[in-house]
């Protein structure tokens, strides 16, 4: 019998108030439970207090309540918090919480590993084992929450998909939980306050726009010449900058929602003009914005960071064309938390 039982938050909603009047119970019973299990993020069915015995012995018969586990916390000099978070099959994900003076921004994982190849990216090294589900993602975000509330004295401000994983290639279960994250039942965020980093997917961006998800758009662009962007980015072969661009032409005008481009400039791979000049070449299609961010070496050493030299040439170039490009600085990097460097050392 205890085998069978199911995880209830895979239940929508509409499905949980049918399970209850199958049961010859009102479809509020479900209203409660459902709360109980989203906006109050119940890790038992005892924590349901206005539930009777009776039912709650009854739940607890057909179903699980599976919940992430925050492992180890890991806090860095400069403030920010690395979770290792332990899923209901033991396998491990990290999220981070990286605090500013304005805001608080989480960056969760949306699969354990990742499905793509980037050649810098430590989280490619250990390949995609499988996606996330919706409350596995919408967990690591209420335990972020929790966190900013308690070290921090305010709640979350933003979310950013950056951690483990591809979030376009499990684009149905980040777009459940984003819609648990913007319910009122669940944490009532704006949507515009989460953004999605991608690789670049085209056929996903496209859907994204279809979908109206009125979230942000972040693309880890690293080259805007197919033969380099290939040999760091190998799925660029399957998915060329033409593509890439076309998608995002059609993204900007269904949203109307300006792209943010993550770049990096590596030493004797893109620090030279015609490639900072391809960048404002590409950055033309649609209005957008450019990232230049640090490089965080991952152990094997083939990558390295460009001389400051080489960063200011491209700020002048973007710039010079009008257009806004900032330089991020790392975060967390003492307790490898920065992008790129999340490969579950510590677990
Ligand atoms: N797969 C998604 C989201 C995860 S990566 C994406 O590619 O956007 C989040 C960001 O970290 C991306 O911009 C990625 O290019 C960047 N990144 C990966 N490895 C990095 C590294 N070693 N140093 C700095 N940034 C890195």
């Amino acid at each position: 019998m205890k085998n069978d039982r199911k995880d209830i938050r895979a239940l929508t909603k509409k499905q949980l108030q049918e399970f209850f009047v199958s049961q010859g119970d009102k479809s509020f019973r479900g209203s409660q439970v459902y709360e109980w299990l989203w906006s109050k993020s119940a890790h038992t069915f005892e924590e349901m207090t206005n539930i009777s015995k009776e039912t709650r012995e009854m739940l607890k018969n057909n179903f699980v309540i599976n919940h992430i586990r925050v492992d180890q916390m890991q806090r860095s000099s400069d403030g920010t918090i690395k979770n290792a978070v332990k899923l209901h099959d033991s396998l491990t994900v990290e999220s981070v919480l990286i605090p500013t003076p304005k805001r608080t921004t989480a960056c969760v994982s949306s699969q354990v590993g990742c499905s793509l190849d980037c050649q810098f990216c430590a989280t490619a090294k250990l390949k995609r084992m499988r996606n996330l589900n919706p409350d596995e993602i919408y967990d690591q975000v209420v335990a972020i929450d929790n966190e900013s509330r308690l070290y921090f004295d305010k709640p979350l401000s933003n979310i950013v998909f950056m951690g483990m994983g591809e979030p376009l290639m499990n684009y149905n279960n980040v777009m459940k939980a984003i819609e648990k994250i913007t319910s009122k039942e669940g944490l009532g965020m704006s949507p515009k306050r989460i953004t999605i980093s991608t690789s670049g997917v085209p056929k996903m961006i496209k859907k994204l726009a279809d979908d109206e998800a009125k979230i942000k758009l972040a693309v880890s662009l690293h080259s805007a010449i197919d033969e380099v962007r290939t040999k760091i980015m190998p799925f660029n072969e399957t998915f060329p900058l033409k593509d890439l661009k076309e998608a995002l032409e059609y993204w900007y005008a269904k949203t109307k929602s300006r792209i943010t481009y993550e770049y990096i400039v590596w030493k004797d791979i893109n620090d030279n003009r015609p490639a900072a000049q391809a960048l404002v070449d590409f950055c033309k299609a649609v209005p957008c914005k450019v990232n230049l961010i640090e490089y965080n070496p991952i152990d094997d050493g083939h990558f390295q960071q460009a001389s400051a030299e080489a960063t200011a040439m491209y700020q002048n170039m973007l710039e010079r064309n009008g257009i806004t490009v900032t330089v991020r600085r790392s975060r967390g990097k003492d307790i490898d938390a920065a992008c790129g460097q999340l490969a579950n050392k510590s677990a």
